[in-house]
């Protein structure tokens, strides 16, 4: 059985020569996740065409993940690029300021001071610096240092408890969107959304550009985890974004609203990525600690389509080996049986065929010892649907859609097929799904397999049939 939890890795400095990007691919990269908040158009641009020649030439698919900045608050820049600051000295957060000193700093949203108030706790640099806000004057914020240390330039803010009023999409994310497009990415990744409405907003300008990117939520305000439904509802994705969210909501409470999290994608029918420090000492280590080895196996056994690497592949000194750890560590967690997690309950309303042959599948699968699901599929949604349920059989979405082969990179359990056909016959298709699955040496003769397929053919999200097929001769 082949791995089952997907591998999102970030592109970056460390990651951007060919013999590196290979090595990843060949060591697990599902996903490539590339990053707005750094580089050029012209960077990403280049960086989507040598992944996906890359994976051409190794014969494999990697979806790619668009992922906004979105509205960080951040800090200015520092006249010596840092400081160093005290608990209890003071310091002015000042909307005017144009070069920061030891006294005051700028600030990148300008409206910080009116959204502010006295007794708020400001976290600076993911939670590394507190300051407690005194009073506000006009532009300037006035805190006192409760927890120091070095703040350098463009760090990001948070304010505990959540509710900073920046708008979700900033003019940087509207042209980013555009990018997107352009780079015809599988995933859209949205910072710091608050509601649906937020996700919908950027979906909306996505398809204005011209793009067909799922949409992936990343939660990681307090205020999404009270709109986490409406979220959810208005998205394909979902990401547990533990390092924004950590800071807002305090880190202990983080574990638990991972798995609510998790549980609430999945009874939604969506996907969701467990992402942030997962292999964080892999940075300077070719190793991972046991608590890093141990927060990849939870986030699998939870039921994430996929865990995430950041800086780890980024920036670090070993991304293929943090690639490698996540793979073993990903592939012994799965052996533990996990067929609790949720997925077209009984108790789900069944108000689609697409549901319901997907219902009969998962039961099926369960009951009967089959060796492969083949999906053929034109949007992968009935791949998605079986998949929500752990059913321990490789779900094959076999597609002539390229951007469906790609879209399902992420989908935890689910392998994408190159299936290519010209006939518009049902039987000649399943003969010739049978023959691609052997080929592929995913099933061997004799096997038993459910087969998914809309008749008639070539309808997106027309699957109508499920079969249960004993692969025969085929030549
Ligand atoms: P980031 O998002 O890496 O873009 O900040 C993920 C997170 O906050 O955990
Ligand atoms: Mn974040």
């Amino acid at each position: 059985m082949p791995r089952r939890t997907k591998i999102v890795a970030t592109i970056g400095p460390a990651s951007s020569s060919p013999e590196i990007l290979e090595k990843m691919i060949l060591a697990g990269m599902d996903v490539a996740r590339l990053n707005f908040s750094h580089g050029t158009e012209q960077d990403h641009l280049d960086r989507v065409d040598l992944i996906r020649s890359i994976a051409k030439k190794l014969g494999r698919t990697v979806g790619i993940l668009g992922d906004l900045q979105g509205p960080k608050i951040r800090v200015g820049k520092f006249r010596d690029s840092r400081i160093t600051l005290k608990a209890g000295e003071a310091f002015i957060l000042d909307a005017a300021c144009s070069l920061g000193d030891q006294e005051r700093v700028g600030l990148d949203y300008k409206e910080l001071p009116r959204d502010v108030s006295m007794g708020d706790a400001l976290l600076l640099d993911d939670g590394k610096i507190e300051l407690r806000v005194e009073r506000v004057e006009g532009n300037e914020v006035h805190t006192t240092v409760v927890q120091g240390g070095v703040l350098s330039n463009n760090k990001g803010i948070n304010r505990r408890g959540g509710g900073l009023t920046a708008p979700a999409l900033t003019d940087k994310d509207i042209e980013d969107i555009k990018l997107a497009a352009r780079m015809k990415v599988d995933y859209l990744a949205v910072s710091f959304p608050r509601s649906g409405a937020d996700v919908q907003w950027a979906r909306d300008l996505l398809h204005k550009a011209g793009g067909h990117a799922q949409i992936q939520s990343k939660i990681e305000r307090a205020e999404a985890i009270d709109a986490l439904e409406d979220i959810i509802a208005a998205s394909d994705s979902i990401m547990v974004a533990r390092g924004d969210l950590a800071v807002e909501v305090g880190d202990a409470a983080v574990p638990a609203m991972q798995k609510r999290m998790i549980r609430l994608a999945r009874q939604m029918n969506k996907t969701v990525i467990t992402a942030t420090q997962m292999m964080e000492s892999m940075i300077s280590s070719p190793v991972p600690t046991r608590a890093e080895v141990s927060d990849v196996a939870n986030a699998v056994l939870d039921g994430s389509d996929a865990v995430m690497l950041s800086a780890e592949s980024a920036a670090g000194s070993f991304p293929v080996e943090a690639i490698a750890a996540m793979a073993r560590v990903c592939t012994e967690a799965e052996k533990e049986d996990t067929l609790e997690l949720i997925g077209l309950h009984e108790s789900d309303r069944i108000d689609q065929v697409e549901k319901a042959v997907a219902r009969a599948v998962i039961h099926t699968a369960r009951h009967l010892g089959v060796k492969a699901i083949a999906a053929l599929t034109q949007s992968g949604t009935t791949a998605l649907l079986v998949s929500r349920a752990d059913v321990n059989v490789p779900i094959y979405a076999m597609t002539p859609v390229e951007a469906t082969q790609r879209k399902v990179t992420l989908f935890r359990g689910v392998y994408p097929v190159d299936f290519q056909h010209k006939t518009e016959g049902a039987a000649e298709i399943i003969a010739m799904a049978e023959a691609c699955l052997l080929d592929l040496k995913a099933v061997k003769k004799g096997d038993l397999i459910l087969l998914t397929i809309g008749e008639p053919i070539g309808t997106p999200g027309g699957t109508n049939t499920m079969k249960i097929i004993r692969i025969g001769d085929h030549d």
